[in-house]
């Protein structure tokens, strides 16, 4: 058994109180001190992954190398830490219960009653400890979602309590809540932490460390008040502070000591601060980008920044490598015409239309790639946003009347977007999609080639509908190219117009790994192609 540490991250007061942030911070400390981190979230929820929900429930559906479909907080872990995560990463209360019911099924229970305590316990701790046993990391930090009190989170919690137990010094508990400051009586309070901390205490875990959200400096007095009522060390009183960037915290937790204090309770040695060398030059760049560079991303999720998460990150990376500040406008599908395109996306320098699913607002996606198209932006589709831009060129451009993808039209007399031949008897919905990384090979001299340097290159997928290979030479010999391919399969995965500046539209998701220290190739040449043309 190795000696794999374990930190947990509770939530009190609120949610959206930056768990995943505090947790990816943390790690991003510990693992510029050479230690091998890697960070899981628990979601209390019943749903068997994400990947069945609407992005309006809880952002977008965040997905992995290996095909695991998961909350975006996954994608938070990979941008700080530029190391991959797993299926291992994201487990809910849906899969907890699957397993142990299915073992249920089995007989392995050997005649007993089945209960949550210690049956469904059990099954938390050993997703837990699988990461450091099996994926032997030095430093597990596992987020628990929601919040302190919950009914739904109370397995984990109990979990928590236990591992604690067994673990000793190897293991602590991280508690984050919020410290309001009332502007009527110009005061700091203290009191909903208190009583988080109690609730913590009333389910038998005593936090190592509290991380104090607030909009304030918090003064000594509030940290020993804090400290005194909570039984921690003042030291171990973290003020978190809003900042201008997610990517400020790391810097804010190493000043705070939140990496020293862990590591102390940890019982690990505590060598030279590291110097976040790298990680200070991305902030510094980002602060001193002035000129902007104008990105409409067309979308039918807008109302919710979140269910774009990955693809505005990539973007402000992609800017940010370029000494660009990207000003991301988001732009509403369904209220886009072809009159009204040019008043809605004239002022952009560049144009992403988006990943989605379903019929709603697919016109208006199809009017912002006929404006792009026409008009010579720079354009990049990313899975709905390629098919859309397939179809449109079939439309407008090969006369291909009416053309369309299966999912909207089943009927479509030109089908130049299709079910996959292996998903045509898939009833299930919940983790059936073509899901994870799949190769893909590049074309010469094309956008793709440029953007990799190289004729190889690996990406992450999930959709069910293809380009129909039965319409390559019609596109082809009209002026759409297929850059990109599956060398396996043949799927269409890269769409160019040549002709255009850069109009690409990719079957993948390059969002997803997009890194603070490595910004997406695609992203890169997108950005890079629009400050070209904002220079012409
Ligand atoms: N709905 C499309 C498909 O399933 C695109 C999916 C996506 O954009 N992620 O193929």
């Amino acid at each position: 058994m190795p000696n794999t540490r374990y930190i947990f991250v509770t939530g009190g007061v609120a949610s959206s109180l930056g768990k995943g942030i505090i947790s990816a911070s943390l790690a991003k400390l510990l693992q510029s001190r050479g230690y091998k981190v890697t960070i899981q979230k628990l979601d209390p929820y019943l749903n068997i992954d994400p990947g069945t929900l609407n992005p309006y429930e809880h952002g977008e559906c965040y997905v992995t190398e290996d095909g695991a479909e998961t909350d975006l907080d996954l994608g938070h872990y990979e941008r700080f830490l530029n190391t991959p995560t797993s299926q291992a990463n994201n487990v809910t209360t849906g899969r907890i219960y699957q397993n142990v019911i299915n073992k249920e099924r089995k007989g392995d229970f050997l005649g007993k009653t089945v209960q949550i305590i210690p049956h469904i316990t059990d099954e938390i701790k050993r997703n837990i400890k699988l990461l450091g046993t099996k994926h032997k990391f030095d430093v597990v930090i596992t987020e628990i979602g929601g919040t302190v009190g919950d009914i739904e989170s109370l397995p984990y919690v109990e979990a928590v309590r236990q591992l604690k137990w067994e673990l000793g010094n190897r293991a602590m508990v991280i508690h984050l809540t919020l410290v309001p400051f009332l502007n009527a009586s110009g005061e700091l309070k203290t009191k909903p932490t208190q009583h988080s901390v109690k609730t913590l205490l009333e389910a038998g875990v005593q936090p190592d460390v509290l991380v104090l959200r607030t909009e304030k400096e918090l003064g000594s007095d509030i940290r020993r008040k804090v400290a005194l009522f909570c039984n921690v060390n003042p030291r171990a009183v973290i003020q978190s502070i809003d900042v201008s960037t997610i990517y400020e915290v790391p810097v804010k937790m190493q000043e705070e000591g939140l990496d020293e204090i862990v590591l102390e309770k940890l019982d690990l040695p505590i060598s030279k601060k590291p110097d976040l060398k790298l990680w200070k030059n991305y902030l510094d760049k980002m602060k001193n980008a002035t000129e902007i560079i104008n990105v409409g991303i067309v979308g039918k999720y807008v109302e919710l920044a979140d269910a774009y998460k990955s693809i505005i990150e990539a973007l402000i990376h992609a800017s940010t490598y370029n000494d660009r500040k990207a000003k991301i406008h988001l732009i509403h599908s369904e209220e886009i015409t072809n009159e009204n395109a040019a008043s809605k996306l004239e002022a952009m320098d560049a144009v992403l239309v988006a990943p989605g699913f379903g019929s709603r607002g697919i016109e208006g996606k199809l009017s912002a790639v006929k404006y792009a198209r026409e008009n010579n932006k720079i354009f990049l589709g990313i899975c709905l946003g390629m098919q859309c831009a397939v179809i449109e060129f079939a439309r407008n451009v090969a006369n291909l009347n009416k053309a369309n993808s299966t999912e909207m039209d089943h009927s479509t007399q030109f089908p130049v977007i299709d079910l996959m031949e292996d998903q045509k008897n898939v009833s299930d919905m919940g983790g059936t999609m073509r899901l994870g990384a799949y190769a893909c090979k590049l074309k010469d001299d094309t956008n793709a080639y440029k953007a990799y340097e190289g004729n190889e290159t690996s990406e992450r997928h999930r959709h069910r509908y293809e380009f129909n290979n039965d319409y390559i030479e019609q596109f082809e010999s009209n002026g759409m190219i297929a850059s990109g391919t599956n060398p396996d399969t043949d799927l269409v995965e890269i769409v160019e117009i040549p002709e255009l500046d850069w109009f690409t539209g990719v079957q993948f998701h390059p969002e997803y790994s997009s890194t603070v220290l490595k910004p997406h190739p695609i992203f890169m040449a997108f950005i890079e192609a629009a400050i070209k043309q904002q220079k012409k």
